[in-house]
């Protein structure tokens, strides 16, 4: 059923709204074509899997449902949220009362960053968490994303961008919605998934790209003297594509503005998608 945003309901028996207890992805279209649509749909049925939630539908047919959502909303170009709760049932942690996993397609139109963030970089700041590789979600796309939040809001006190978490022993895991690169050399590094990160879309196709550029590329762990030190730091999402990085707290990263590879791999990455390399 295709509603208007503003039309459309869940219950608040809903276990997405009550716990949480709900995975998502978050699309965008290229000239109306949802990008990497079946890596985006692999990656919500692994997050689903992790947190035992049964997909209310095959790939195929969600695929399907979500291309018809886009067609529907006719905007330029789309921001697509796509949603699997565990579903409705009476309150209580046991996943069994949840009746039926509910899915929802959020269309939106993209909103695109200006292109000076493009040209100038930004800057980001720090943000230390507990977090531990083990915990029951992590790698997953679940809807809880409290200390994300907390960690934005205090980035945008400071002016700032972005904030990258740091986890217990001061590494570099990832943006609040981002993940994250740094040049040193000739090298391209960008933390391994066991470090506890979210394993980007847009993450595979930059090492995909630098590849193929012929970039040497190490998936490491990134301590943050490491990534202060850096010759170039950027941070990637569907949403951000590439972002240079020009000042991480008060230390400036490179010469304070955007690195030579980091252009190189947006430029290539964009031509890909079939944009001009210049946002
Ligand atoms: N890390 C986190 C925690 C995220 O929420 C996101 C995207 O929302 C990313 C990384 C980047 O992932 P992608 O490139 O698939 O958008």
């Amino acid at each position: 059923m295709i509603s208007k945003p503003e039309e459309a309901k869940v219950s608040v028996y809903d276990r997405g709204f009550l716990y949480g207890d709900s995975v998502f992805e978050t699309i965008r279209t290229y000239a109306g074509e949802p990008f990497a649509l079946d890596e985006h749909l692999a990656r919500l049925e692994r997050s689903a899997a992790r947190v035992a939630i049964t997909p209310p539908l095959p790939r195929v047919d969600f695929a399907l449902e979500i291309r018809r959502a886009i067609r529907a909303a006719r905007n330029p170009e789309s921001y697509v949220r796509v949603m699997i709760t565990r579903g409705t049932g009476p309150m209580g942690l046991d996943t069994g009362l949840a009746e039926q996993a509910l899915r929802v397609v959020l269309v939106e139109p993209l909103q695109s960053l200006p292109a000076t963030v493009y040209r100038d970089g930004v800057s980001v700041i720090t943000f230390k968490t507990r977090r531990a590789a083990d915990e029951v979600a992590q790698g997953a796309k679940v809807s809880n994303y409290l200390t994300s939040m907390m960690a934005l809001k205090e980035a945008r006190a400071a002016g700032a961008h972005e904030a990258l978490i740091l986890d217990g022993s001061g590494d570099v895991l990832e943006g609040t919605t981002s993940n994250v690169f740094i040049v040193e050399g000739a090298t391209l590094s960008t933390p391994p998934e066991e470090a506890g990160i979210l394993v980007g879309i847009t993450r595979a196709h930059v090492l995909e790209t630098a590849h193929e550029l012929g970039v040497a590329v190490k998936i490491e762990r990134l301590p943050l003297d490491r990534v202060r030190r850096a010759d170039e730091v950027f941070i990637t999402s569907t949403l951000r594509e590439i972002v240079p990085v020009i000042q991480v707290d008060a230390q400036p990263i490179g010469g304070h503005v955007p690195g030579r590879t980091t252009h190189a791999i947006h430029a290539a990455f964009r031509r890909k998608v079939g944009l001009a390399a210049e946002p």
